[in-house]
């Protein structure tokens, strides 16, 4: 079949009707599902609670948002056509092209037609009798499906921590996951951002160069690596696409979803001078790339020292101010094992004389006031204030719908002390519902990009399973997911993961249940381990026959 051609649904009629499938979510994952679906003949819909597609790239329009991963990576492979007819601009796509990407794939594939815009679902319950899904939304549709799929992203509910007086604030004050469509002028005001992760770390150089002061609230100072960002090198690209194929199936088997894998040596066995030229390199080269200088540094932490301390050196040389520089180095977690940050002059912008850097892990936020924010130490005035303090990752917009399985089990009960999947696919008691990246798969730890095309290929292939076998229902059991959490908990404690306080554990939400959610044991090999499953006809899964009445 045509890999791009527009694939001709059936009118899916009102919205009170029943259809195959419902995808909640229009980001890459919802799109491409989508276009999967229709290729097999079956009727879904999407529901998007944006006016636009794009997920992730929709909602994070903050200044200076950029994709971390480079743009002919971070790109669909399904289609040869897309992936040879789009052109980037940069090494780095910025958040306007990556949503124009977006528009022109929906576009091109015709996908709009089929995504309710602007609706939130709200609630879905599994009928066990009919082997359909009920899906209720904020608009007031009622869809019955037989599948429901999850393709709501791992970092779309923002984390707006409970500080005291926010509401008395006079000025105006943004998330980065939510920033105004419109954009925002901070000319000539005193702004105030806090939080120092890759959002603020992207945002804090744009910003100070438009306002007349920028304080920095930084409670953990992180590791950050240049982009070094440019137009792309059209003879680069050219080749790239000429070699399409063959890198992409490089990062399709890799570890971490990249062309460039991880270096099979170990850190220790190489010279300390040839180790530091490898560091030099690769901060030359810039970007993620860094973490794969050596392939023990996220299980040594002999090892993971050396990358650390390399980082840390180059602080101390950019940043002029020594005391502002000892702020910004991280010293008490290793490097990795909170998200590795890429930056654009990020640590530079610290030599400016309109930005301040406040430690408020020594004296945290107490209030925020009429006009600014009080830390235990002092008072700060400010017109706009940004909370770049991240997202509730991974469980939390699946938790916030009320998501009934068999019986009436509730999704957030039944995950109140931690995610537990089958693969980061499947749960036990929701009959045929699949999470896209859900916690236990590689997801976040990987190029997101592969990951969403391995796991909507993978789910597609069992749908055209259960439609030709004649399958009503796929579930897991309790005893597969306990044991596929068990070994992801496994395989991430033989890591250093456990030293750093990341969202990839919960750590950043009160109250939330520590426990270490993406799968670290690398996109290739979970690859093979689903590619598996598949081929055994399921293992793991139990799949029930559609009921055939014997009664005349
Ligand atoms: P984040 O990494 O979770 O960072 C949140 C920041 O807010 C941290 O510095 C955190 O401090 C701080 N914070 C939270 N609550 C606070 C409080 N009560 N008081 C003071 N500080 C507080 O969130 P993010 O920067 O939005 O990034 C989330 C993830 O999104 C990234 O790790 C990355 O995977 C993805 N992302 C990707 C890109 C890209 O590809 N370009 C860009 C942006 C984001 P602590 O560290 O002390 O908790």
């Amino acid at each position: 079949m045509n890999d791009v051609a527009a694939v001709t649904s059936t009118d899916t009629g009102s919205r009170n009707d029943s259809i195959d499938a419902v995808i909640v979510g229009a980001g890459f994952a919802g799109m491409y599902m989508l276009h999967r679906l229709r290729q097999l003949g079956l009727i879904a819909r999407v529901y998007e609670s944006g006016d636009g597609v794009g997920g992730t790239w929709y909602w994070n329009r903050y200044p200076g948002a950029r994709c971390d991963t480079e743009s002919v990576e971070y790109s669909y492979s399904f289609s040869e056509e897309i992936q040879q007819e789009w052109e980037w601009s940069e090494r780095y796509p910025a958040q306007p092209e990556i949503l124009r990407y977006a528009n022109w794939v929906a576009d091109k594939l015709d996908l709009k037609r089929d995504i309710v815009f602007n609706t939130r679902v709200d609630r879905a319950e599994f009928d066990e009798d009919l082997a359909q899904w009920r899906i209720q939304t904020n608009s007031g549709d009622q869809a019955v499906a037989r599948y429901l799929i999850m393709a709501t992203g791992c970092l779309s509910t923002a984390q707006l921590p409970r500080f005291e007086g926010l509401d008395s604030f006079k000025g105006a004050w943004y998330h980065t996951g939510q920033w105004p469509h419109e954009g925002v002028d901070f000319t000539g005001q005193r702004v105030g951002i806090i939080g120092t992760g890759s959002s603020a770390i992207q945002s804090i150089p744009v910003i100070a160069e438009q306002a007349d002061h920028l304080y920095v609230f930084q409670r953990t100072p992180n590791y950050s690596v240049p982009a070094h960002n440019g137009p792309l090198d059209p003879d680069y690209v050219r080749e790239v696409k000429e070699n399409y194929q063959q890198l992409r199936e490089q990062a399709r088997t890799s570890r971490r979803g990249y062309i460039l894998d991880v270096s099979p040596v170990r850190a220790q066995d190489v010279s300390e001078e040839e180790r530091q030229a490898i560091y030099e390199y690769r901060w030359e080269v810039g970007g993620l790339g860094y973490l794969s200088s050596f392939g023990n540094l996220l299980s040594d932490s002999e090892a993971n020292e050396t990358a650390a301390e390399f980082v840390r050196d180059r602080i101390r040389e950019i940043v002029h101010d020594p005391v502002t520089a000892e702020k910004l180095v991280p010293t008490d977690y290793p490097i990795g094992t909170k998200r590795l940050c890429i930056d654009t002059h990020y640590f530079e912008t610290y030599n400016r004389d309109n930005v301040t850097l406040v430690d408020v892990k020594s004296a945290p936020i107490e209030t925020i006031t009429p006009s600014g924010l009080r830390t235990s130490e002092a008072e700060y005035e400010l017109d706009s204030i940004v909370f770049a303090t991240g997202f509730d990752a991974m469980t939390g917009t699946l938790k916030n719908i009320d998501i009934r399985g068999r019986d009436g089990i509730q999704l957030r009960e039944k995950w109140r002390d931690g995610p537990v999947t089958y693969l980061g696919l499947a749960v036990a008691g929701f009959p045929n519902f699949f999470t896209i990246t859900g916690p236990g798969s590689p997801s976040v730890l990987s190029n997101m990009m592969v990951s969403i095309e391995q796991h909507v290929e993978w789910i597609s292939d069992c749908l055209e399973h259960l439609e030709r076998e004649q399958i009503s229902h796929i579930e897991t059991t309790p005893e597969e997911e306990q044991a596929w959490t068990a070994h992801v908990n496994e395989v991430a404690g033989s890591m250093l993961f456990a030293q750093g306080n990341s969202w990839w554990k919960g750590a950043n939400v009160p109250g939330k249940p520590v426990v270490f959610m993406p799968y670290t044991g690398g996109v290739g090999m979970y690859r093979e381990i689903c590619d598996r499953v598949a081929a055994e006809g399921y293992t793991g899964f139990v799949l029930r026959p559609v009921h055939v009445s014997t009664a005349d």
